[in-house]
């Protein structure tokens, strides 16, 4: 055994002793200090099974046992069935009764003090979760209650979300507004407009990633939903309701929290009104309408600690009223529908345009209008819900070269640190990070196609270099991207020749 072992040991055992020393002297101390142990685990229903952070708070009954409030009231209900009078009337019954009153015992029935089966009651902790710790010190970088100014909200995206400057504004602005009105609660006197958002851009865009972001800046708990997967109540896939259930797991079962946070519904075009159709349409259109009590704010029952209603799961009320609802879609072929409108607005008189001009237009998106959503599908009652209407452009070359590169917490940046901690240098020369943009351009999944590319190439050197203490640095080139080359690896006592990398490599292992 090292020293440090040794003395790590004989503190723990003075520590011990101390304790011991103490307990003998009130049996106080030891109380207190068990039931400080006892609090570290999680409640578990004696019944159910289930630990208090899925259940709420538990009943307390004799010997340690617990039992959530479902378990409680299934037990009620069940006893209050039984007739106690019928059994009482039955005279043979009581006879039975009597005769083993005195024989001390009743017929065919044991009684098992359940406390005996498992010891000092309950269960035991090793069967216990222990209760999750909550974080101390963390404070949010944008505090809801005090919520900064809408240029402080966009700084902070700027250091994650490259380029989309118009969406980060519009997005900038329309969470102020909704968090300032839930913290000051004029929502009650006023009513105001909720500040829900619809946003409309191609895949890999940064939709989600925006949303997920100002979630984390904000400290607000988030739920990303799949509205292919949601149907009505009493269809096969998730109710609706069942994203504000989400959202109640992402606040850790804290309902205040939850009332709060920001749902993102991603895909919303894909529950657009199916054209040229006549009969019922239950997936899209039924799904929008059963949406608009939601975005409104409306009372939801929803369960606690599960997905679906049923008798075993406790339900809690959530008010949606504060809740923020951001919709996502790439809306394919709304671009021709914005296209056949404008075409429509300039092929009469004197300001007739040439057909042809809007083709070529890039960023045709922008100019949608509510007319143009409601045509693609989408019912007017919905789109009313959804105030805040913007367009995030796609991706082009430089813009995922910068995300490769520029964001708090790129790609690049965390190959980096990685390759740090073993004391290795990693550089991208422009032309390697350009043949990665271009490949990705390629793919056509925006910038979700990066890290796959990243990773692929990555593996290589992320298997070959701690093998060799030698090597100080690695370039990733163009060449090795495109695999008609390698990376330039520079060994370490080669690498004089660069100083500066040198100098790095030699002040870290100093310090
Ligand atoms: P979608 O628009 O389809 O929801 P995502 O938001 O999921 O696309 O984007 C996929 C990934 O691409 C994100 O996790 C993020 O890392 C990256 N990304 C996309 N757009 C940006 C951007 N503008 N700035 C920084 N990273 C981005």
């Amino acid at each position: 055994m090292s020293d440090f072992d040794e003395r790590d040991y004989s503190e723990d055992k003075e520590e011990l002793e101390n304790i011991d020393s103490k307990e003998k002297e009130t049996g106080k101390e030891k109380t207190e200090s068990e039931n400080k142990k006892e609090s570290e685990y999680e409640d578990v229903c004696f019944i159910c099974r289930r630990p208090e952070s899925k259940t709420g708070k538990m009943f307390k009954l004799p010997n340690n046992i617990t039992v959530c409030n479902d378990c409680m009231h299934k037990t009620m209900d069940t006893v209050s069935q039984f007739d106690y009078q019928g059994m009482l009337n039955n005279p043979a019954f009581m006879d039975d009764l009597n005769k083993n009153m005195n024989g001390k015992g009743y017929p065919q029935i044991r009684f098992v003090n359940i406390a005996d089966l498992q010891g000092e009651g309950g269960i035991p902790n090793k069967q216990r979760v222990k209760k999750k710790k909550p974080k101390t010190g963390e404070e949010p970088v944008l505090d809801i209650k005090n919520i900064p100014p809408p240029h402080k909200i966009k700084a902070q995206l700027d250091d994650y979300v490259i380029g989309q400057e118009h969406a980060k504004k519009v997005i900038s602005v329309a969470v102020y507004n909704h968090y300032k009105r839930v913290a000051t609660g004029t929502m009650d006197n006023i009513e105001i407009e909720k500040s829900n958002m619809l946003m409309i851009g191609p895949t890999g865009c940064g939709k989600t990633y925006l949303v997920k972001t100002l979630a984390k800046l904000l400290d607000v708990p988030l739920a990303i939903a799949d509205a292919t997967s949601l149907t009505e109540a009493g269809y096969i896939g998730d109710d609706i309701e069942s994203v504000i259930s989400k959202l109640l797991a992402a606040a850790g079962n804290d309902a205040e929290k939850a009332e709060r946070g920001i749902v993102f519904i991603d895909e919303i075009d894909k529950i657009a009104r199916k054209k040229n159709t006549t009969s019922r349409d239950v997936s899209g259109e039924s799904v929008q309408q059963g949406m608009l009590r939601l975005l409104e704010g409306a009372d939801v029952e929803v369960p606690v600690g599960a997905n679906s209603k049923n008798a075993m799961v406790p339900l809690t009320t959530i008010n949606t009223r504060n809740i923020l609802f951001i919709c996502g879609g790439a809306f394919p072929d709304l671009d021709e529908i914005i296209k056949q409108r404008l075409k429509k607005q300039t092929s009469i008189g004197f300001n007739a345009e040439l057909k042809d001009k809007f083709d070529k237009e890039k960023n045709i998106l922008s100019q949608v209008t509510v007319e143009d959503l409601k045509k693609f599908g989408m019912i007017p009652e919905f789109l009313g819900r959804l105030p805040v209407i913007y367009t995030l452009a796609a991706l082009d070359k430089p813009m995922l070269v910068k995300i490769l590169k520029e964001p708090k917490n790129a790609i690049l940046k965390q190959y980096q640190k990685l390759l740090e901690l073993d004391e290795v240098k990693l550089e991208f020369d422009e032309g390697a990070l350009e043949a990665i943009a271009e490949k990705a351009m390629k793919k056509d999944t925006g910038a979700r196609a990066l890290r796959a590319i990243i990773e692929e190439f990555m593996l290589d050197i992320m298997y070959e270099i701690p093998k060799d203490d030698n090597i100080g640095r690695v370039i990733i080139t163009r060449e090795y991207i495109e695999g008609t080359g390698g990376p330039v690896i520079d060994i370490r006592s080669v690498s004089g020749e660069n100083p500066d990398n040198l100098k790095a490599i030699e002040d870290k292992k100093q310090s």
